[in-house]
């Protein structure tokens, strides 16, 4: 057996104990919570090698999750025999729109209107690639709207402090997102792209908060927008730290990555 062999041994054993641990924690809130339905795990796969999601794919992971393009596209391409439902969950420039659609199934981080633009023309340009190429067709991109949850005052602090030491952590970490009030109108926006799909909602608990009464809020958001887009179902919340209270706030997709993959190596 080759060294090279081995590692990649040692390295499946041991996400599949971590994917185990995760797995348990998830049907345990799950069971406490009184809910019959699982939520779906996302497994963020971000700072982490191409060979990772294969070993998590053969572990029976179906949904991957990324926050930067470039590492996303690379990634995708070199896994592009796997059946996987691939998320982007990071901030998104709108010049890489067109990128994104290439290998993202769904795009979680939906913010402001020129996004949605951004995308609507990038699916269409897919559209017509794929035709001329004779590819089969992709059909729409399921997106999400990411709201930012923080209350007034954690506003009002975070306007206060200069970001911290090392760079934007917040972008890093996916914090950001719309307003609870813009969330209608961007709903709108992608309700009138044929491209576009409306999903649901994503958010991240804010620093330094009470996830429970972040991802509460999170529900109500939901609730309001499943009364005009009924079919809007999906709540993107819990990340390792806080998947408990987002199982218990009755979130259906959770996105994890360090409790699964390890610690990442520190934020750029
Ligand atoms: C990195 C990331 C996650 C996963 O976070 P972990 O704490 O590693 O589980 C989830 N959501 C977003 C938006 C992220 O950027």
């Amino acid at each position: 057996m080759t060294g090279q062999s081995s590692d990649s041994e040692a390295r499946r054993a041991d996400l599949a104990e971590r994917l185990g641990r995760v797995r348990r924690r998830i049907a345990d809130a799950t069971a406490a919570a009184g809910r019959a339905d699982e939520p779906e795990l996302i497994v963020v796969t971000k700072f982490f090698p191409a060979d990772d999601v294969r070993h998590l794919a053969a572990l029976g992971v179906r949904q991957v999750g990324e926050n930067r393009d470039q590492e996303a596209g690379a990634k995708a391409a070199d896994t592009d025999d796997l059946v996987l439902r691939r998320h982007f969950i990071g901030q998104l420039q709108t010049n890489k729109a067109k990128s994104v659609v290439k290998y993202a199934d769904v795009v979680q981080s939906i913010d402001r209107p020129q996004l949605v633009a951004a995308l609507g023309k990038a699916m269409r340009r897919e559209h017509e690639r794929r035709a001329e190429d004779g590819l089969p067709d992709r059909g729409t991109l399921e997106v999400l709207i990411q709201v930012d949850l923080r209350t007034a005052e954690q506003l009002e602090r975070d306007a206060r402090e200069p970001a911290p030491e090392g760079g934007n952590r917040a972008a890093t970490l996916g914090r950001g997102g719309a307003a609870p009030a813009d969330v209608h109108s961007l709903a709108a926006l992608v309700e009138e792209d044929p491209n576009l799909e409306l999903g649901g909602v994503m958010a991240v608990a804010p620093l330094g908060g009470e996830p429970a009464a972040a991802f509460a809020r999170l529900m109500r958001i939901s609730r309001e927008l499943q009364q005009e887009h009924p079919h809007a179902t999906t709540v993107s919340a819990g990340m390792s730290q806080d998947l408990e209270e987002a199982v218990a706030a009755g979130a259906t997709h959770l996105r994890i990555g360090s409790d699964v993959l390890g610690p990442r190596p520190p934020l750029r």
